[in-house]
């Protein structure tokens, strides 16, 4: 089981994907749980601010990964402060938990996964970067999908995202004490999945040894 956990727009999500097709592995993004609760709170106009609602929101969850709002920003924005009621982690634990103990392993990637869902994760992974870079990159996915992206609130946003992320009580972010600490700041992408499959490969053979 390989555990992909970092911040905001850090590549974690790239990387996971490539190193689950590279392992063959199944692939679960844990971020899009999160999402999936604010955008049914959103959508029945339930209010962030109420623990019980947004437990309400994550009742009997199902996901369309492709829908597009899912990635909208007042949809990271909800996800990101819903994301700290630990009722609403704990009526998500079991499916990931699930996921993660599948026989013949999986990649899950996120905040806790190495920490909280899966901390006997055969490898792990923090993927990290400058906030600066994270901001640019994220700069160029919004440009690119015709969203309009200003490079100061982006950047003030992925800050805040960071430490609501890292200030909370339930499960902040936080490298395992086990993890690799991976700083994509100077790696293109192909660079970095090429380092993160070789990583990775060097935690499987070990724990074969
Ligand atoms: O990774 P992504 O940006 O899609 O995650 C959306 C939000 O969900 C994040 O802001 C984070 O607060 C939360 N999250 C979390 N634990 C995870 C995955 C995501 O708290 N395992």
């Amino acid at each position: 089981m390989i555990a992909v956990d970092g911040p905001a727009a850090s590549g974690k999500g790239t990387i996971a994907q490539a190193l689950a097709a590279h392992f063959g592995l199944p692939h679960m993004d844990t971020g899009l749980l999160y999402r999936a609760v604010a955008l049914n709170l959103w959508r029945w106009g339930g209010d962030p601010a109420s623990e019980f609602e947004a437990l309400r929101a994550s009742d009997m969850l199902s996901i369309d990964p492709v829908d597009d709002e899912l990635r909208s920003e007042p949809v990271s924005r909800i996800a990101s402060s819903i994301s700290a009621y630990p009722s609403v982690r704990t009526a998500l634990l079991d499916r990931q938990r699930q996921f993660a103990g599948q026989p013949g392993g999986a990649v899950l990637d996120g905040r806790d996964i190495g920490t909280v869902i899966a901390p006997d994760a055969t490898a792990k992974l923090f993927v990290t970067a400058s906030a600066e870079v994270r901001a640019q990159r994220r700069v160029r996915e919004l440009l690119e999908r015709g969203m309009p992206a200003h490079y100061d609130d982006v950047l003030a946003d992925i800050r805040a995202r960071d430490e609501r992320d890292t200030a909370r009580e339930v499960a902040p972010l936080k490298p395992a004490s086990d993890a690799i600490i991976f700083d994509t700041s100077n790696l293109d992408r192909d660079a970095a999945i090429a380092e993160a499959i070789r990583l990775v490969d060097g935690r499987l053979a070990h724990s074969h040894s």
